[in-house]
């Protein structure tokens, strides 16, 4: 029996209902030279930025082909108001492995990205992980929560400060922004995401907000925005990406060489390439977009080079060395059931399916039945286990079975369709 990714045109004929709710999709500040959008001192900061990532990719074209890995710490604070904004821990580790997937190009979807942009496509070679040292050097999940009694949280201010931001005003304090990348999970009031660009805020709260109705990795289209992808788009601003269309128009582009020039956004849907604007066929299967989360699914190597300079620039360079990844860091790999995650289980119509290890070895994974039938085999890679389709297949107990090297380690599923 054939296993796919979960048919999404149902659930794509719900989402422009929710999407009309919304004003805007990404209130990230992107710094405008010419329009002046932010006050001088900033303006003068991210010019100089801008400055020092031209350099930085002209000189650096070797670092950039290095193939290391960059791994990150991010905590999430989940600053929640209804019980249904209080993500468990499995959903918020699933939306972390979604980001690192959607970063070192092991998404589920790459598929889709047309052979001409193929080429382009980069591993940006950039991982996430949640925190495992807090910042008082105790070991920690990396997820903070706190329950607040502000609606829009993310988006209102008490004496000029951001409330999400603060336990006395009803959020969550950041954490040493030089060590860890701060995610607040909360409502943001219209917007779906909001990341702040290097040197733009004050570094109490520079960091990503995410609105509930947009965050995590899950089967059911209850939520419009629901592979996770709003965090990967406003990562990418965190990392000082613009939008790939610029701010519209024909002639202002988003910084970047290999990204045709687009004349707007594709917010809310999913075309079919090619489409053509100012001349070049568009990218609208880029991160950068505001294209659904189903039909995103790259960033490019222009894309990469700015990301990898940002993280060496002043504001960012301190991320790489802040060692919050590696409390009791498991080098070797030893799987055991517990390592295997599943949610739901019971499961109907789809069912996430992760392994909680640190590392990107190659597994076999396969599901038998319990008269031991394989029903389905393949060999993956720890880090792209995602969300499978499980509608086809009969009601009843199965197991799945991971092996690498000599370890092997199996659990049990219950289908319930
Ligand atoms: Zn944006």
């Amino acid at each position: 029996m054939k296993i796919k990714n979960l048919p999404s045109t149902i659930l794509f004929l719900l989402l422009p209902i929710f999407a009309m709710a919304q004003d805007e999709y990404c209130g990230a500040r992107q710094p405008d030279f010419s329009e002046k959008n932010m006050d001088e001192a900033t303006l003068h900061r991210m010019q100089e930025l801008e400055l020092f990532t031209q350099q930085w990719i002209s000189e650096n074209q070797t670092k950039v082909s290095l193939r290391e890995i960059i791994t990150i710490p991010v905590v999430v604070h989940i600053v929640w108001m209804d019980e249904s904004e209080n993500f468990t821990d499995l959903e918020v580790e699933a939306q972390i492995d979604g980001l690192t997937a959607d970063f070192r190009k092991l998404n589920e979807n790459r598929a889709i990205i047309p052979t001409t942009f193929q080429p382009l496509a980069a591993d940006v070679e950039i991982e996430f992980c949640l925190a495992s040292v807090d910042p008082n050097g105790k070991e920690t999940n990396g997820i903070v929560r706190t329950q607040t009694d502000f609606t829009n949280v993310g988006t209102t201010y008490s004496t000029n400060r951001r409330r999400i931001c603060y336990n006395d005003i009803g959020g969550s304090n950041s954490w040493d922004s030089e060590d860890y990348i701060n995610i607040w999970v909360g409502q943001l009031g219209g917007v779906i995401g909001i990341g702040t660009f290097p040197g733009e805020e004050i570094s109490t709260e520079d960091g990503i907000f995410i609105d509930p109705s947009a965050f995590g990795f899950f089967c059911s289209s209850s939520k419009g925005y629901f592979h996770g992808r709003t965090l990967t788009h406003e990562m990418g601003h965190f990392f000082n990406l613009h939008h790939i269309w610029g701010k519209s128009g024909c002639d202002t582009g988003d910084l970047v060489d290999d990204t045709p020039m687009q004349d707007t956004n594709y917010k809310d849907q999913c075309p079919t390439h090619p489409i053509s604007s100012c001349g070049s066929e568009d990218m609208f299967m880029n991160y950068m977009d505001y294209t659904n989360d189903d039909c995103m699914a790259m960033f490019t190597k222009g894309q990469k080079e700015r990301m990898l300079a940002a993280l060496d620039s002043e504001y960012r360079v301190s991320l790489k060395s802040s060692g919050a990844c590696d409390f009791g860091n498991i080098k070797d790999i030893t799987l055991t059931p517990d390592d295997i995650l599943l949610f739901p289980n019971p499961a109907s119509d789809c069912v996430h399916i992760d392994l909680d290890l640190d590392n990107d070895l190659p597994v076999r994974m396969a599901i038998f039945d319990t008269a031991g039938r394989e029903i389905y085999s393949n060999q993956v890679f720890v880090k792209d286990l995602r969300t499978f389709d499980i509608s086809n297949i009969s009601n009843g107990i199965y197991f799945i079975y991971f092996e690498s090297n000599d370890q092997f380690a199996s659990k049990k599923l219950i289908i319930d369709n």
